[in-house]
């Protein structure tokens, strides 16, 4: 996987760039500002605007080599400068939501033995599930995790990104928090670990606020038992829900 611009710079929404191939209704860029999906975030929304046109893009996919922006018109733009738009307050949901579910995680990895994550969501009306390999926690004690968790939203904890090697990644004790699945790693063989300095770090691929404190609080909504392993905390952004 090479790395998607948004990794670097999820502050920079608006990228002028060109389209580099076209099919009917999709079109592959030089340069893409937008989050194609992946790890339970949702993809980018957004537009394409050219001189005298603009269109919604519906959706992404990679084939080829290429990551093609599906048009939500059966549109055939030509090679050439194009500005490319992503919908800021979406992506700020998401970052938003996606940085809280890296605390929820790391309050739940340190407070309930190393827990594992198993499943993860994050939904466009401001809230997200997170699934853990929990067999035997107190759900009282698992909701009081809200106090602790919108602590340190307010700490205003500083988010950053690094690139370990693959090797070294997965041997550091809880570097991936999954139970099943690593993020894949970049083509030069790196794994993007986010840091949420001073609390902790996990192999990720997503986008993240700057600082923790960009959050809304947020409210534990339910707490469902999947299985017998499996504990589904649904979480939402005070505002949102
Ligand atoms: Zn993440």
């Amino acid at each position: 996987m090479s790395r998607y611009f948004c990794l670097d710079h999820p502050d920079v929404l608006i990228r002028e760039t060109d389209i580099v191939q076209a099919r009917p209704g999709r079109v592959a860029l030089a340069e893409s500002p937008f989050y194609p999906g992946g790890g339970g975030q949702l993809p980018d929304r957004g537009t394409l605007a050219w001189h005298g046109g603009e269109v919604a893009i519906s959706g992404f996919e990679s084939e080829g080599g290429h990551l093609w922006h599906v048009l939500a018109e059966p549109l055939e733009l030509p090679p050439g400068a194009v500005e490319a738009r992503v919908d800021a307050p979406f992506r700020r949901l998401m970052r938003a939501l996606h940085t809280d579910l890296h605390i929820v995680n790391a309050v739940v990895f340190q407070d309930f033995d190393k827990a594992l994550v198993t499943g993860v969501q994050m939904n466009e009306d401001g809230t997200a599930r997170i699934d853990f390999d929990l067999p035997d926690a107190d759900n009282e004690r698992l909701r009081a995790i809200e106090t602790t968790v919108n602590a340190l939203i307010r700490q205003d904890l500083v988010v950053r990104q690094d690139h370990v090697p693959e090797a070294a990644a997965f041997a550091e004790p809880g570097l991936i928090r999954s139970r099943s699945v690593a993020p894949p790693p970049t083509s030069d063989g790196k794994v993007r670990i986010v840091e949420i300095v001073g609390l902790d770090r996990q192999a990720c691929g997503g986008t993240h606020l700057a600082s923790t404190g960009a959050s809304p609080p947020i409210r534990i909504l339910k707490i469902d038992n999947k299985g017998r392993h499996n504990r589904r905390l649904r979480i939402g952004l005070d505002g949102a829900v």
